[in-house]
C-alpha cells in the first residue's frame, strides 16, 4: 500500500485551521487526494454521505474503492484528475457515486488543484449532491411534455443558451426542439427586451452569490415580458415565469401576442373617443356661445320690439274708442282685427323675451309672500271671459289652511293661466276645467284638469320643449307658437319645483306643478345653475 504525505496533510492543517473549519462543517462531500488520486482527507459530510469509516477510506485511491464508482466511468474521472494536476479546476462534472450500501447518488463534483512550494501537490474534490435537484428537473421536463404552456430549461449564465424546450414550441412558436437547443436566447428575443432580461439575469446571479454565501436555499421566481420571434420571424408577445433552478433557470411561458394586441386596440379606441370627446367639448363651448349670441340679440331685439307695439296698441284702443274722432262701422271691425292681430304679435314677442331671459338666466324674479286662494281666484275670474267665449265652465277646488308661499306671484300667475289658457284652447265646447291647489308633504300641489283631446303618451315630455308642438303644419288650428309650457317649465324649475302632465288620448289631461313651502334663499342664483331647456350633453 503507497504512503501518504504526512508532512504534507500536517502543513495543510496547521497553517489552514479556518480552512479546516470549513472543510468540516461544509453540508459537501469534501476530500483531499495527493498526486497519486489517494485520499488523505476526508470530510464528516462525506462519511455520513458515503457510509463509509474513516479507516476504510483513507490512503485509497479515490476511484479505486471497490463499488463506489462503475468500471466504465473511471477513465473519464481520471482524466479530470489529470487535468487538475496540471492546474486547471474542474466544476460542475456530473458522476455517479455509489454509497456502502449501494445507492446510487448524482453527483456536482468540482476539483481544485492545491500548491505546495509552487508546485501542485494536493487535488481538492468537493461533490454535491444534487440527485433530487436532478429527479425535479427530469420532472419539469415531463411537465412539459403534456402542458400547453411552453416550458423552457435555459443554462444559468449572462447568455443563456436552451437545454431542454417543451413540445409545445413547436405549435406555439413553429420551432422543434432542435432548433432552439444549444442555441442562445438572444438569439430570439426582441433587442428592446434584451436589456430588461440582462437586468433579470444579473439580479440572479447576484443571489446565487448570496445563496452560497449564506447556504441559504433562497427561491427565486420572476415574472417578466418580453417579445419573442417566431420561426416565421414575427414578434410574439411572451408572458414568463423563471424560477433558479441549480445551474438552470426554469422558464414556463404563455403567449400573450393576441391579448395585447386586443389592449392595444382597446387602448387605440380609447385614445380616439378621448380625441372626439376633447372636439365635442369645444364644439359645446361655441355652441353654448353662440347660444349666448342668440339669446341676446333676442332679448334685446324682442325688447325692441315691444316698445312700439304699445304705442301701435294705445293709439289703435284710442281709434277705437272714437277719441279721436268719429269712424265708420267698417272701420271699426277693421281697427278691431288689427288690434286682435296686433296683441297676438305683442304675446308672441313677449314669449320669446320671456325664453332669451330663462335662457340666458337673466328672467327677473322677485318673491312675495303669496295668498294662494287669493291669487287663483283672481285667475279664474281673468280667464272666465275667455272660457264664456265656448261656454266652459271653470271650478276652484283649493284645499283648507293651505300655506302661504314665497314665489314670484307674477310669473306663477303666467304658468296658472298659461295652462287654463291650453284646457281651454284644446276642451270641446261647454267642457269644465277644474284648478285644485292642495298641501302634499312638504309641497303645495296646483292641478289644471281638462276633458279635451288629451296627448299621446309619447308627446307627454316633449310638450315642454320649446317650440313643440303635437299638431304640426296644416293641423295648427289652435294658433301660438309652442312656446308657454317651456316657459312655464322654466319658472317652476327656477321655483325648485316640477311640472309634468297626466293625460289620456279622447279623456282629458291634467297639469300638475309643485312648489316647495320652504320659501327659497336666493332664486335667481339657484335658477342660473339649472338646464331648464336640457341644453347639457346627457348621457
Ligand atoms: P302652444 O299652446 O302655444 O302651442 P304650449 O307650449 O303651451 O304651446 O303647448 C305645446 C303643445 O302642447 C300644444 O301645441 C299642444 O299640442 C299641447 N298641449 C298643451 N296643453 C294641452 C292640453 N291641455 N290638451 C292637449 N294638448 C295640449
Amino acid at each position: 500500500m503507497p504512503k501518504y504525505n504526512t508532512y504534507g496533510l500536517v502543513m495543510l492543517i496547521r497553517s489552514e485551521d479556518v480552512k479546516e473549519l470549513l472543510f468540516q462543517g461544509s453540508s459537501d462531500l469534501m476530500l483531499y487526494l495527493d498526486t497519486f488520486g489517494r485520499i488523505l482527507k476526508i470530510n464528516k459530510a462525506g462519511l455520513a454521505f458515503s457510509g463509509f469509516s474513516e479507516e476504510e477510506v483513507i490512503g485509497k485511491i479515490f476511484w479505486k474503492i471497490p463499488g463506489v464508482f462503475l468500471k466504465r466511468n473511471v477513465p473519464k474521472y481520471l482524466k479530470v484528475f489529470k487535468n487538475t494536476l496540471t492546474g486547471k479546476e474542474t466544476k460542475g462534472f456530473l458522476g455517479i457515486l455509489n454509497d456502502k450500501s449501494g445507492k446510487a447518488h448524482l453527483i456536482e463534483f468540482s476539483t481544485y488543484p492545491i500548491k505546495e512550494n509552487r508546485k501542485i501537490k494536493y487535488v481538492l474534490v468537493i461533490g454535491k449532491d444534487v440527485s433530487e435537484q436532478k429527479e425535479t428537473e427530469e420532472k419539469y421536463r415531463l411537465i412539459g411534455k403534456y402542458t400547453s404552456d411552453l416550458v423552457a430549461l435555459v443554462t444559468f449564465t449572462l447568455n443563456p443558451t436552451f437545454t431542454y424546450v417543451s413540445p409545445s414550441h413547436e405549435k406555439v412558436l413553429g420551432y422543434e426542439p432542435r432548433d432552439l437547443i444549444g442555441k442562445s436566447i438572444f438569439d430570439f428575443i426582441h433587442p428592446v427586451d434584451k436589456k430588461n432580461m440582462m437586468f433579470l439575469l444579473k439580479k440572479y446571479v447576484s443571489v446565487k452569490a448570496k445563496k452560497l454565501l449564506t447556504g441559504k436555499n433562497r427561491d427565486v421566481t420572476e415574472s417578466l415580458e418580453f417579445r419573442f420571434k417566431d420561426k416565421s420571424g414575427n414578434w410574439r408577445y411572451m408572458e414568463t415565469t423563471a424560477n433558479m433552478m441549480g445551474k438552470e433557470i426554469l422558464a414556463v411561458s404563455r403567449d400573450v401576442t393576441e391579448r395585447k394586441q386586443a389592449m392595444k386596440e382597446v387602448y387605440k379606441t380609447v385614445e380616439k373617443l378621448k380625441k372626439s370627446q376633447r372636439k365635442i367639448e369645444l364644439q359645446n363651448i361655441q355652441l353654448k356661445k353662440l347660444d349666448r349670441i342668440k339669446s341676446n340679440f333676442l332679448s334685446v331685439t324682442s325688447h325692441e320690439l315691444r316698445t312700439p307695439m304699445s304705442a301701435i296698441k294705445g293709439y289703435m284702443q284710442m281709434l277705437l274708442k272714437q277719441s279721436l274722432g268719429e269712424i265708420t262701422e267698417e272701420q271699426k271691425q277693421a281697427l278691431k282685427v288689427i288690434l286682435r292681430n296686433t296683441t297676438r304679435l305683442d304675446n308672441l314677442i313677449q314669449d320669446i323675451l320671456d325664453i332669451s331671459r330663462l335662457e340666458s338666466g337673466t328672467m327677473k324674479f322677485l318673491p312675495e309672500q303669496t295668498d294662494l286662494q287669493k291669487m287663483i281666484r283672481e285667475i279664474s275670474e281673468t280667464m272666465q271671459s275667455s272660457a264664456d267665449l265656448k261656454n266652459i265652465k271653470i271650478n276652484v277646488d283649493i284645499e283648507k289652511g293651505i300655506p302661504e308661499l314665497t314665489i314670484d306671484q307674477g310669473r306663477i300667475k303666467q304658468v296658472l293661466m298659461n295652462l287654463v289658457n291650453n284646457a281651454i284652447k284644446f276642451s270641446p265646447q261647454r267642457a269644465v276645467i277644474n284648478i285644485r291647489a292642495k298641501r302634499e308633504e312638504d309641497n303645495v300641489l296646483f292641478e289644471v284638469q281638462d276633458f279635451g283631446r288629451g296627448i299621446p303618451k309619447d308627446k307627454q315630455e316633449k310638450i315642454f320643449e320649446t317650440f313643440y308642438q303635437v299638431e304640426s303644419g296644416k293641423n295648427m288650428k289652435f294658433g301660438g307658437a309652442g312656446l308657454g309650457l317651456s316657459i312655464s317649465r322654466g319658472i317652476v324649475l327656477a321655483h325648485d319645483g316640477r311640472i309634468w302632465v297626466e293625460s289620456t288620448p279622447g279623456k282629458g289631461s291634467t297639469f300638475k306643478f309643485n312648489l316647495p313651502i320652504q320659501p327659497m334663499m336666493d332664486i335667481e342664483n339657484k335658477f342660473k345653475k339649472i338646464d331648464i331647456f336640457g341644453l347639457e350633453l346627457k348621457e
